[in-house]
């Protein structure tokens, strides 16, 4: 396992020999210490990738994806190691790294790998006498900024589509949870990618981070993480003209409709939430339930809720494992003790689980809270397995309801009736959409939100636009050219 810091092709300590704990959050233990990249480490990582874009950039399309293709193979073949890995760093159960995480992260590789020499240019029929073609540049230093919650995955989002239009990338990982990132650089390095490609640079938001945002050389940042640092990062951005893609916070609305095919719905909210212990940007957080069906749906929920098998990770049987940090536990706690507060009533869960072999993790029991939407509970991203309820008479108040967050990232319903389901997706403020399913993700299908979740798509050739810009060039094809000044 690499722990150092990877720059211009090589594992390297800190300038200044810095370093930092990963935590392993199922019992609190030191998993490893990592090189911390500060200031002077981005400045050094962005000049190897400088150096390294023009001959980056002018590698054959087709040879770029073949690289990203073997990246993809490479994870494969270290699928249990790296799962194993992520479970240890992130408390994600394996069950999921193993069976989702890796594998996507190698198809996200993959598509774009296979989209490296498909994304092509145009030519505009412009005025007889000339060819106007448009051919899509690659930027050139690309620095990415990602959270904790998947980070193998994001990994593959942000490498893969950068790489493949031909530049070259600074990426910083959390600093709660850095090795899986190293791990894919390190087999990157294997497969063959030049020297300065990729940098992956562990370190904190507030130094390395902000030298990312600062730096000169850096054509644009690429950020996943809250709508917070989010602000910060665009204003800190605008002093050097930088782009700015941003991936923040999110508040899904959940609608069940009366119509709705109720034990799939109850199956579907559940995976929605506590998937990743509601570690996610695109979680449903908000279940907004016709009255008439609430109480069946509710009860159902719950007992599923508390059938969830809480535990070690590792365990291939484990369901649902800890919070990542005992900071994040912490936060998500304060909104339990907020909801009381809000007058919000607890349906299931609210506390720390009793089993004492969990007692040195950060757990906390899957919870659904019954509030009024414009408490904060309803409001702010928990972040967490926690979930709230409102019910609604109409398909007008479930969408009043639904749409009155500031978020706009993702969000569902499910109904038996075709035209309902197309109405309500269309009325949704939010930038993804299921249909009597929740939280698909796909590498081809654009991914990412409106309003304070940000702007920009990861994935599909969203993901290949946000990385290229449009050069347009004019030829003269006249002989002789039309003089501008005939004589
Ligand atoms: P965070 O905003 O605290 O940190 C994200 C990253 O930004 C980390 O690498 C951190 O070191 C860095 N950072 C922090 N301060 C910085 C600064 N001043 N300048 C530059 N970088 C800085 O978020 P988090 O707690 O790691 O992740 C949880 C958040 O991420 C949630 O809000 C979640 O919704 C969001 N998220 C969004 C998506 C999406 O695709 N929209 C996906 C996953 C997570």
């Amino acid at each position: 396992m690499q722990t150092k810091l990877f720059i211009d092709g090589e594992f390297v300590d800190a300038a200044d020999g810095a370093t930092f704990e990963t935590i392993d959050p199922h019992d609190g233990s030191v998993l490893a210490n990592v090189a911390e990249a500060r200031e002077e480490d981005i400045d050094r990582a962005v000049e190897a990738a400088g150096r390294a874009f023009p001959a980056w950039r002018d590698v054959p399309a087709a040879d770029r994806g073949r690289l990203l293709l073997k990246l993809a193979d490479a994870i494969e073949s270290d699928a249990g190691n790296l799962a194993a890995l992520e479970t240890r760093d992130t408390g994600h159960p394996v069950r999921d790294t193993l069976g989702l995480d890796v594998p996507r992260t190698a198809a996200t590789f993959r598509y774009f790998g296979g989209m490296a020499d498909k994304f092509q240019g145009s030519v505009v029929p412009v005025e007889q006498g000339f060819l106007n073609y448009v051919v899509p540049e690659p930027l050139g230093v690309i620095g990415q900024i990602v959270p904790w919650n998947f980070p193998v995955m994001f990994t593959s989002w942000k490498l893969g589509p950068a790489l493949a239009a031909g530049n070259c990338v600074v990426m910083k990982p959390s600093e709660i949870t850095p090795l899986s990132a190293l791990r894919v650089a390190e087999l990157a390095a294997e497969v063959g990618f030049p020297p300065g490609v990729i940098n992956m640079v562990p370190g904190f938001g507030t130094t390395a981070g902000q030298r990312i945002v600062d730096h000169p050389g850096i054509a644009k940042v690429s950020f996943t993480g809250s709508t917070n640092v989010g602000k910060m990062i665009a204003r800190g951005a605008a002093e050097t003209l930088k782009q700015v893609h941003l991936e923040l916070g999110g508040k899904g609305a959940n609608l069940v409709f009366e119509d709705a095919n109720i034990p799939a719905a109850v199956n579907g909210t559940a995976f929605g939430i506590f998937h990743n212990q509601g570690q996610a940007c695109i979680a449903a957080s908000r279940l907004i339930i016709h009255e008439a069906v609430a109480d069946e749906f509710l009860e159902r929920l719950i007992a599923l809720a508390r059938s969830i098998r809480l535990g070690d990770p590792k365990q291939e049987t484990t369901e649902m494992g800890p919070l990542t940090s005992a900071l994040h536990r912490d936060r998500v706690a304060s909104y339990l003790e907020l909801a009381g507060q809000e007058g919000g009533e607890v349906l299931t869960g609210g506390a720390v689980p009793v089993d004492p072999s969990l007692a040195d993790g950060f757990y906390v029991e899957p919870t659904i809270v019954q509030t009024r939407p414009g408490t904060r509970t309803a409001q702010e991203e928990v972040f967490g397995p926690f979930m709230v309820v409102h019910k609604f008479k109409t398909d007008e108040e479930a969408l009043q309801i639904a749409n009155d967050v500031a978020y706009g990232l993702g969000g569902g319903l499910w109904t038996n009736d075709l035209s309902r389901g197309h109405r309500v997706a269309r009325e949704l403020r939010a930038g993804m959409v299921w249909v009597n399913s929740y939280k698909r993700v796909n590498p081809g299908s654009p991914f990412g939100g409106i309003g304070i979740s940000g702007y920009g798509r990861e994935m599909g050739f969203e993901a290949m636009r946000e990385y290229t810009e449009p050069k347009s060039t004019w030829i003269n094809v006249d002989a002789p050219p039309k003089p501008f000044y005939p004589r």
